[in-house]
């Protein structure tokens, strides 16, 4: 069995690639699987024609699909039109390939910014639909619908299994660490690092109330092998959506997680909040839960925040700082 991923140089496809390692060197037995990893570097999921000649040359059973073009708050308002038109592109290329080239199951990973700006807590996919999401990040939030979409229509009509993963915010040690298009964790780390370097104050945009739940990258990862399990012992139904996300009650605000970083990363300076201008804000909260994760996985270990963020520093305060300004 052959399995094809896209997007294997990001967040969760370096993670991925770890995790699938480790799995390798702890077997005793001979794998009968085998990984293809797929990044910008070989692969131009822009070109259609790229993508069903590499399609054609893999013949894949599974695809896993992590390729995206991604941003945190302000690289999505700056960019949503981008975001848009970018995903739609890539995603649309990636369903027709599988299409054309029957694949057996194709694993997606979506965003909890899918849901309406108002949907009800903690989110249920069966909502998605149920009103319009955030302007913040729509263009991305409406890309992922329509792989949504598409990815269903085509679990209904040919034999290809569709499992629709929808984490909540990701984290993790090969991420964006730059400033301004990196996520609320890899920003304020390389912002606490050079205000640790400068002996400056740390200045963190907004208000710190916005509430936020965290997934170690490495957690999804794990997820995806579970079902590539599921899909091989045939346990799997044609379409499946599943929320991955801590509990409830493991949700944070983003001053909470500035406190978390701080002392994580020894910085004991001042940290000054700047409401955002403009009227710049992002979703206020977005509380989702692991009902749908235990479903599938009842007894599945996730990575207490506390210990990812830990993992995650001790990792950047290893490297040449210089990686982190890409
Ligand atoms: P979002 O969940 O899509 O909004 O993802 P982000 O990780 O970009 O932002 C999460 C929250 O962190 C938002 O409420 C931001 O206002 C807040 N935040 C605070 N400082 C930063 C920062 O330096 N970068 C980003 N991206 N967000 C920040």
């Amino acid at each position: 069995m052959k399995v094809f991923i896209t997007g294997s140089n990001g967040l969760v496809g370096y993670s991925l690639r770890s995790v699938i390692q480790n799995i390798f060197e702890k077997s005793e037995s001979i794998p009968d699987i085998e990984y293809v990893f797929s990044a910008r570097t070989d692969l131009d999921l822009m070109n259609e024609h790229a993508v069903n000649s590499r399609f054609e040359q893999e013949r894949p059973d599974i695809v896993v699909h992590l390729a995206s073009r991604v941003g945190g708050l302000f690289d999505n308002i700056e960019n949503n039109y981008t975001m848009l038109t970018t995903n739609s592109r890539l995603n649309m290329n990636i369903i027709e390939a599988c299409k054309k080239y029957n694949v057996k199951c194709l694993i997606n990973v979506l965003s909890t910014c899918i849901f309406p700006a108002n949907a009800k807590h903690p989110l249920r996919s069966k909502n998605i639909y149920d009103g319009e999401s955030h302007s913040s990040n729509r263009g991305y939030a409406m890309s992922k619908q329509l792989l949504h979409t598409a990815s269903k229509i085509l679990s209904k009509t040919t034999d290809t299994k569709v499992i629709n993963l929808i984490p909540t915010n990701l984290y993790g040690i090969h991420d964006n660490y730059n400033i301004k298009t990196g996520h609320v964790i890899p920003a304020l780390i390389n912002k606490i690092l050079i205000a640790k370097r400068e002996c400056s104050s740390l200045f963190v945009s907004g208000d710190g109330k916005d509430i936020r739940q965290f997934l170690h990258a490495e957690d999804l990862s794990r997820v995806i092998v579970e079902f590539i399990k599921k899909f091989k012992s045939g346990k799997l139904d044609s379409f499946t959506d599943c929320i991955v996300s801590p509990p409830k009650n493991k949700r944070i605000t983003i001053k909470g997680l500035v406190e978390l970083l701080c002392h994580t990363m020894g910085y004991d300076g001042d940290v000054v909040y700047v409401p955002n201008d403009k009227n710049i804000t992002g979703q206020k909260s977005k509380i989702s839960d692991d009902k749908e994760l235990r479903k599938h996985f009842k007894d599945f270990q996730l990575t207490p925040l506390k210990e990812g963020l830990k993992r995650t520093c001790d990792y950047v305060m290893s490297v040449d700082p210089n990686i982190l300004r890409r």
